[in-house]
């Protein structure tokens, strides 16, 4: 197993629910953690905790749909720290409805967030992942990847394709890690984006049993952990007691 003392980690998302567990996780054993998500008053409190505790961390605003944005992340913790050892591509959104509501707005958010912010955290640091020759990009993705319910098709079908687009980037390269993470229903702030009635108390049922947002963190801390030249491709982490 290798450790994680002073491996220099991009987080996305970091301000809530599984990015900040695992920002908490990651940091505790040894990692730089480098957060972005748009609530910096949040990612500041995080900031300050991990480092209350013996850590190290660092925050900044990112938006992931903007790929200037998502570049100037990854730009300033290579121009800080010199390398950038992994990503965990994980801010997501979840606004989910029955296509016929037509929410043509909130599937292109989907679309934006879920998708492209993650084309954009990888294009963000394949580059300087090829150059250095070796990298480790973990994406976060869902059951949601595997299965498709009603109300969720836009949702999953973002996460097939970041299912996809981890498989396809795991294929094309030799030097780099790349692990796709899926969980099952975890406690967050996911399902506070719901704006359709009937999909709110629909996922207030289906969430009615969920983990911990830290046991998605120590899924992806078991990936960083194995040697460097092990990928675990996926995980797939959901409660004991749900059936999805
Ligand atoms: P939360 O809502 O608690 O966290 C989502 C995070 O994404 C927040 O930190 C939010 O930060 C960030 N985010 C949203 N939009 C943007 C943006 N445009 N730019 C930057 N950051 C953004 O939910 P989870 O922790 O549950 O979600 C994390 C990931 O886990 C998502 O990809 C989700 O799809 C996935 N997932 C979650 C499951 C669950 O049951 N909770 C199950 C399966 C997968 P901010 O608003 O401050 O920008």
């Amino acid at each position: 197993m290798q450790t994680l003392t002073d491996r220099i980690i991009l987080i996305t998302g970091a301000s809530s629910g599984i990015g900040a567990a695992t920002a908490r996780e990651l940091a505790a054993r040894g990692a730089t953690v480098v957060l972005g998500a748009r609530r910096t008053e949040r990612l500041d409190a995080l900031v300050a905790e991990i480092v209350a505790a013996g850590g190290r961390a660092q925050a900044r605003a990112l938006d992931v749909v903007s790929p200037d944005d998502m570049q100037a992340f990854a730009d300033h913790a290579l121009a800080v720290y010199g390398r950038i050892d992994a990503i965990v591509n994980n801010a997501g959104v979840m606004p989910l409805s029955p296509l016929s509501a037509l929410k043509r707005d909130e599937w292109d958010r989907m679309i934006d967030v879920n998708l492209r912010g993650v084309l954009h955290g990888i294009a963000a640091v394949l580059p300087t992942m090829e150059r250095q020759g070796f990298g480790h990009v973990v994406n976060v993705a869902s059951i949601g990847a595997h299965r498709v319910f009603p109300t969720s098709a836009v949702y999953c079908a973002t996460k097939y394709a970041v299912w996809a687009l981890s498989e396809g980037l795991r294929q094309e390269t030799d030097r780099l890690r790349v692990t796709v993470v899926s969980p099952g229903t975890t406690t967050s702030e996911l399902a506070d984006t719901i704006t359709h009635t009937g999909a709110a108390e629909g996922m207030r049922d289906f969430r009615r049993i969920t983990i911990a947002p830290e046991a998605v963190a120590r899924a992806i801390a078991y990936a960083m952990e194995q040697p460097a030249d092990v990928d675990v491709s996926e995980v797939v982490v959901r409660p004991v007691a749900s059936p999805y």
